[in-house]
């Protein structure tokens, strides 16, 4: 299925260098920042590098090397926030939006990582 790409999304333009970012974390193919709007003490969001449009688009038609990139830096943000039940944090969620229904902001692959106050049930 093929996926159109808008490159002035905001994600883009922050990958090109044309407006700014809080980087958490860089690597070749991914690249972690905090959200400018924070609806919880920790809200990072991942982006590959790569111009994917949503998850499944990443997903299907990425790398393995941005693949495996974008899965060990979530789970960098994870550990460096000390939030991971398995390292006695309180734990955390990740979410990513797709398109209308999902309500997706922003055109660019993100995972959104939450974590440091209770979240509530998002599903019934
Ligand atoms: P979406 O609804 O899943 O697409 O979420 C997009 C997210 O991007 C929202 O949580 C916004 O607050 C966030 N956002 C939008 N512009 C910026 C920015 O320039 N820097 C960091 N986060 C942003």
């Amino acid at each position: 299925m093929p996926f159109a790409y808008d490159d002035q999304n905001i994600f883009a333009k922050i990958l090109r260098g044309e407006i700014p970012n809080d980087t958490v974390l860089e690597t070749e193919h991914t690249l972690a920042f905090n959200d400018i709007q924070p609806q919880a003490p920790v809200h990072v969001l991942v982006i590959p590098k790569g111009a994917y449009v949503c998850h499944d688009d990443f997903a299907a038609n990425a790398s393995d090397a941005e693949l495996v990139d974008f899965m060990r830096v979530s789970a960098r943000i994870v550990a460096e926030a000390g939030i991971s039940p398995g390292g006695a944090g309180e734990g955390y969620r990740t979410i990513s939006n797709a398109g209308a229904h999902g309500v997706q902001e922003v055109p660019h692959y993100h995972l959104h990582i939450l974590a440091g106050r209770p979240l509530g049930r998002m599903l019934a």
